[in-house]
């Protein structure tokens, strides 16, 4: 459904004129890759989604809310969204990519961090080598544990 799959959103463009600012060069909604992700940094082994929290159902956000019209078409809207999230993270995973997932809430509306702390972050968790991890506008940033060796490596651009 071309909404669900809403390509470049503004939030999304955001993101990527500040990485490509910083130097990270990606590809985009990578079809090759399972749940085409939005970014994507082959040098990193590493992906970012850019969840709108309508569509993907981000439970507990202010973002989020099921229409009152249609309940039973959206649950079941909702759940189908949310598991071709899961699939598609655990191919990811299974396949060596590392998945970050931003939410729209964590740009739109966060309460514990700048935009810039935000990109800060990321910039640290595509060279730091860190696991898989979630971003949301209602938390704080999550701690990174870094790997030291790839961060080195990187920076002295020997990788
Ligand atoms: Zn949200």
């Amino acid at each position: 459904m071309r909404l669900f799959h809403s390509k470049n959103t503004k939030l999304e463009l955001l993101l990527r004129k500040h990485l490509f600012a910083m130097g990270f060069r990606y590809r985009l909604h990578s079809k090759e890759l399972k749940g085409h992700p939005d970014i994507v940094f082959p040098r990193y082994k590493a992906v970012i989604f850019v969840h709108g929290c309508f569509w993907h159902a981000h439970e507990g956000c202010s973002c989020f809310r099921v229409p009152k019209t249609n309940q039973a078409f959206w649950l079941e809207k909702f759940r189908n969204n949310k598991e071709r999230d899961r699939i598609s993270i655990e191919w990811l995973e299974s396949n060596g990519w590392r998945v970050c997932i931003v939410w729209e809430c964590a740009v739109k509306r966060p309460i514990y961090f700048t935009f810039d702390e935000l990109l800060d972050f990321i910039c640290c968790w595509l060279k730091g080598g860190a696991h898989s991890c979630e971003i949301d506008g209602g938390g704080i940033l999550p701690k990174l544990e870094l790997d030291f060796e790839i961060f080195k490596v990187i920076r002295l651009g020997i990788s």
